[in-house]
């Protein structure tokens, strides 16, 4: 992919090694998920729920390309954060004002940026269907990693399954930075190294 023409903030240069998925590769990816899903949820009134905050640039393309179909859907938001204990349990935290009310009898997509080795997902559906009881939950995720074991958890609708680099931008962040590019890049030795106290 040629990265001459990609815009990004000054403070980023020399933070990627390359450029990995165009934001028209995601706008075109976008609209093929969403005649997936459309196909799959015709007559339906799904939840769009978007997994903040990494999901939430994928979260727009996704419901713009559903609203095109004409595929009608609700919109909510979770907040997922491992729970800090001493030792770590891998126990989750569903929090960002989602009421369980709001899911509860209704088909749920849960919309992701990422799923790695898949341990969140397998961690935060089994709380979400027995606090919530939703109808139905599937999964559509922007990116899935290749990885060489199986994953925990698969989502049904996956947008681009990428090499097992770590990868930032449009909304997938190092640190809460780089939320705020355009496309997915592999970050570089210098973007990992990188002191943002440095900057205001
Ligand atoms: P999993 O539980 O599937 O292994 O990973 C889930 C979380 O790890 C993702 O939601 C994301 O926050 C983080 N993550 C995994 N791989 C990457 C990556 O390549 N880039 C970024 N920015 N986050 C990642
Ligand atoms: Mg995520
Ligand atoms: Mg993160």
């Amino acid at each position: 992919l040629d990265s001459s023409d990609r815009k990004f903030p000054p403070e980023y240069d020399g933070h990627f090694d390359r450029l990995l998925i165009t934001r028209e590769e995601i706008k075109d990816r976008a609209n093929a998920l969403a005649d997936l899903i459309h196909k799959d949820y015709k007559g339906k009134r799904p939840v769009l729920l978007c997994v903040l905050k990494g999901a939430n640039n994928f979260y727009m393309h996704l419901s713009e390309a559903l609203q095109d179909l004409c595929q009608g859907f609700y919109t909510e938001f979770l907040r997922v954060s491992s729970y800090d204990g001493l030792n770590s349990t891998g126990m989750l935290e569903i929090g960002g004002g989602l009421k369980y009310k709001d899911i509860e009898g209704k088909d749920v997509i849960l919309v992701e940026d990422i799923v790695d080795t898949g341990h969140t997902l397998f961690n935060l559906l089994p709380v979400l269907k027995s606090e919530a009881k939703p109808l139905s939950v599937e999964c559509c995720t922007l990116l899935s990693k290749r990885l060489d074991k199986p994953a925990h958890y698969s989502a049904k609708y996956v947008g681009f399954t990428i090499p097992n680099h770590f990868v930032i931008g449009f909304g997938l962040d190092y640190n809460e930075l780089y939320r705020d590019l355009q496309d997915i890049w592999v970050i570089s030795q210098k973007g990992i190294d990188f002191d943002q106290s440095t900057m205001h």
